[in-house]
């Protein structure tokens, strides 16, 4: 806990909460910390997905991780922070939702029984509206979902960031406080990689885990013959990771229904539960399953 003027000389210092108000603190400031306090120690595990650029299937790892995490009986949260090209309202068929209140809480939409999904796209009136907002205006946004949203008690908060390593992670690794730590996206050629390498490098500024590597679009398997193309190559993410010292958590293949799904918005490991890309992705989710399992 920071120490700050007013904690000198209290008798309580060694056991605070660290919410006590002070001289610099005004009354809203420290009702919006304990609020925030109290919406962090109801989820369990926060996990942030991230990326080198864009178009590497970071949103679409992100849903279909929330998915099957919900689908293996935990309670999820989604939380698209993808301010400048919000996907998960598409992915998951939510296009149409808007930010609801029920006068204390901002209300998430569901999908299934054990997923909440808040994003930014829900701010948008137009699916199309771009958003120009500078860096304070986004972390207060960021703020306002994840302390104001009603997210509940929750295993899991999985976060799909921007591309990059600009203001919106720095804001959500700031505000999640503790988080476990970042999964990172990448598709296997050359000129990915290296954009994730300072990723992993932001991340270990940040002091954030990094929980592993996910080498997307790796290799493609004709449905019709069954032979392997590697289109992109193949195991450029896992060489990366394993050059950097972080966990590789697997690789997913090129799958022209991943595209199909993510157009009509029906989750893919749910609908193709039978593909390589859907058992790629079990295998994939199986260590941050365990995070919880091991609790
Ligand atoms: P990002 O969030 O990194 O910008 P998206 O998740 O929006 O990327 O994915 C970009 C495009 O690639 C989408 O059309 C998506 O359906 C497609 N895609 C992602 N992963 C795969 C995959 N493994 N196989 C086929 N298409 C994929």
């Amino acid at each position: 806990m920071e120490e700050n003027k007013a904690c000198e000389g209290c008798e309580s210092k060694s056991t605070c909460s660290g919410t006590c108000p002070s001289s610099e603190e005004t009354i809203e400031q420290v009702l919006e910390k304990m609020a925030m306090d109290e919406q962090l120690r109801k989820i369990k595990h926060k996990i942030i997905v991230l990326s080198g650029k864009g178009g590497v299937g970071k949103s679409t790892v992100s849903a279909n991780l929330a998915v099957s995490l919900a689908l293996a009986g935990k309670k999820v949260g989604l939380l698209d922070v993808d301010i400048h090209g919000p996907s998960i309202p598409r992915l998951l068929h939510l296009e149409n939702e808007t930010v609801v209140s029920d006068g204390l809480k901002i209300i998430p939409s569901t999908v299934g029984e054990n997923l909440k999904v808040m994003s930014i796209g829900f701010l948008l009136p137009d699916q199309e509206d771009a958003i120009i907002w500078r860096g304070p205006m986004k972390y207060s946004v960021i703020k306002q979902f994840i302390s104001d949203v009603d997210w509940g008690e929750l295993d899991y908060l999985v976060v799909d960031s921007p591309p990059g390593t600009g203001d919106e992670p720095l804001s959500v690794i700031q505000l999640l406080e503790n988080p476990d730590g970042a999964v990172i996206v990448t598709t296997p050629q050359d000129l990915s990689t290296a954009d994730v390498r300072r990723s992993i490098n932001f991340c270990h500024k940040m002091n954030l885990a990094v929980l592993g590597v996910i080498e997307n679009m790796s290799g493609f398997i004709c449905p019709h013959c069954g032979e392997r193309t590697d289109i992109f190559k193949s195991g450029g993410g896992e060489k990366m990771a394993k050059e950097m010292g972080v966990p590789f958590l697997g690789k997913i293949p090129i799958d022209p229904k991943i595209v199909e799904a993510s157009d009509s918005g029906t989750p893919y490991i749910y609908h193709y539960a039978k593909t390589e890309a859907a058992k790629a992705f079990e295998t994939v989710i199986q260590p941050l399953l365990d995070i919880d399992n091991d609790d």
